[in-house]
């Protein structure tokens, strides 16, 4: 079949020629591919409102020897909220390079495509605290990198809340004493945290509400994480 069409959500795009676009979409289906838009920068054209950033629709897809060709799109869901607003347009754009970044073409990761649309549809409306921190901890879980939080990836023993704990970047929460010495470094209220975004759902956690300091060093450990598996990706903060 040359001819197919699947959901997804253009997280790239650029311009191309005279009055082209390529537009990347994460798919449901087949995860990330490059496609053209014709025309799509030509005034009226049909292409045009469905190529801006965080679009969510159905495309219509021609499959190309180098570039698929988009031949029709169905919308279903247009950020327009987040537009204007920077803080929020941000974190939907952080969370477009991240996919760029980690994926390969054609490889479905379907637990991402489906916290991403959650995520545009979240930071759009309501811009939710946890929001971005959630669709992060789902997609370290989707590389299958989710960290140990429950026992010390040293010496295996169950962590208890009096511990001195630190977390180590190549893979979760360890004893200070099984690291070799060292000051404790995150607290209960942090190993908390941590805990419910790698945990729950996002409907559940969606709402919940926590210090700014406590987010902001939760925010901290995931970005150092990502960075020692992929470098560096995200800013030092995020608003
Ligand atoms: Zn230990």
């Amino acid at each position: 079949m040359r001819s197919y069409k699947t959901e997804a959500i253009v997280i790239k795009r650029h311009n191309f020629l005279e009055k082209d676009r390529i537009l990347t979409l994460f798919s449901k289906e087949k995860g990330k591919i490059s496609t053209i838009a014709k025309g799509a920068r030509r005034p009226g054209s049909r292409f045009s409102y469905h190529s801006d950033l965080g679009t969510i629709a159905i495309f219509h897809l021609h499959r190309g020897k180098n570039i698929d060709l988009i031949t029709e799109v169905t919308p279903i869901f247009s950020p327009i909220e987040a537009h204007g607003r920077l803080d929020r347009s941000e974190k939907i754009g952080y969370a477009f390079k991240l996919l760029d970044k980690l994926y390969h073409e054609h490889e479905p990761h379907l637990p991402t495509f489906e916290v991403l649309a959650q995520t545009i549809r979240a930071v759009s409306s309501n811009d939710y605290q946890l929001t971005f921190l959630i669709f992060l901890a789902k997609v370290i879980e989707d590389l299958g990198l989710k960290p140990e939080f429950i026992n010390c990836l040293e010496c295996g023993r169950q962590l208890k809340e009096n511990d001195k704990i630190n977390f180590d970047h190549r893979g979760g929460l360890i004893h200070c004493d099984c690291a070799g010495g060292g000051i404790k470094n995150v607290s209960n209220s942090e190993i908390k945290l941590l805990r419910l975004i790698f945990s729950n759902s996002f409907e559940k956690i969606g709402k919940a509400k926590v210090e700014v300091k406590i987010f902001e060093k939760v925010f901290t450990i995931v970005r150092n994480y990502l960075e020692w598996h992929f470098g560096k990706i995200l800013p030092e903060k995020i608003l």
